[in-house]
């Protein structure tokens, strides 16, 4: 199969690593999806993978908490997915770095752009926690962040549902989905695609964005080829 996209940075929410329990990491959802990533990766792709850590904490739904406090356990959380990715990826014989964007050396390297870089093109997989290391942020906008740094083509937003919709598919049985947008409309329409932060990142950047639903992880290999599926968003056309 050939490649459509060769440097991409892949957004794993940590919903999608949670499995059916919706909490903490279901180890044998982590190894399918490390098993994509694996196609992916023997294809000639070099991935970069920010992880997510709602599955554990969201600094934002943390009530009477300090918000930089809460958000510093959020960023804590997703240390602790990307190391269960980094397991399975390396179960599956990939060579794999993790690095972190809140330093912690004993557990994974300090991000560095460079390196980052470097690990790519030597045909192993980065995983970058801790999302930009900043409160207030989230990792959606630190997939935005970090794939303008490491000129990815694309970001991959993996997700729960097979892509952007006019409302919400779950509850309108009529709900449309859209095969292309642009981070306009998705601002302007206050679409539930990532947050307006991350939305105007990707924009200014001219980074396009597709949604896909990860609960069939071959997803990745087709979006990877350029299939045809869930939505994408681009600068305006
Ligand atoms: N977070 C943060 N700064 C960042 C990225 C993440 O403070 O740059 C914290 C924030 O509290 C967030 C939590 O980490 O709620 C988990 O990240 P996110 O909610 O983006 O995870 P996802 O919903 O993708 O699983």
């Amino acid at each position: 199969m050939e490649l459509k996209y060769k440097r991409i940075l892949l957004k794993l929410s940590g919903e999608a690593l949670a499995g059916d329990q919706k909490m903490g990491i279901d180890y044998d959802v982590v190894v399918r999806i490390c098993s994509s990533i694996k196609k992916a990766v023997d294809m000639g792709a070099e991935i970069a993978i920010v992880v997510g850590g709602g599955n554990f904490w969201r600094g934002r739904s943390s009530g009477e908490m300090e918000r930089t406090r809460a958000d510093q356990i959020g960023m804590m959380a997703t240390v602790m997915n990307a190391l269960a990715v980094a397991d399975a990826l390396e179960h599956l014989d990939l060579e794999v770095r993790v690095q972190t964007a809140l330093t912690m050396q004993q557990v994974a390297e300090p991000y560095i752009r460079n390196r980052a870089t470097r690990h790519l093109e030597k045909g192993r997989v980065v995983i970058l926690a801790c999302g930009t290391g900043n409160p207030f942020f989230s990792t959606d906008t630190a997939s935005a962040l970090r794939a303008a740094e490491i000129n990815a083509e694309i970001v991959f937003k993996a997700t729960m549902v097979d892509g952007v919709y006019d409302k919400d598919p779950h509850k309108y049985s009529d709900a449309v989905r859209y095969k292309t947008l642009t981070f306009s409309q998705v601002l302007a329409d206050q679409l539930q695609v990532m947050d307006s932060t991350a939305a105007t990142m990707c924009r200014d950047n001219k980074l396009p964005l597709l949604v896909f639903d990860i609960s069939d992880p071959d997803n990745i290999v087709r979006a990877i080829s350029g299939e045809d599926i869930g939505t994408l968003v681009k600068e305006e056309n």
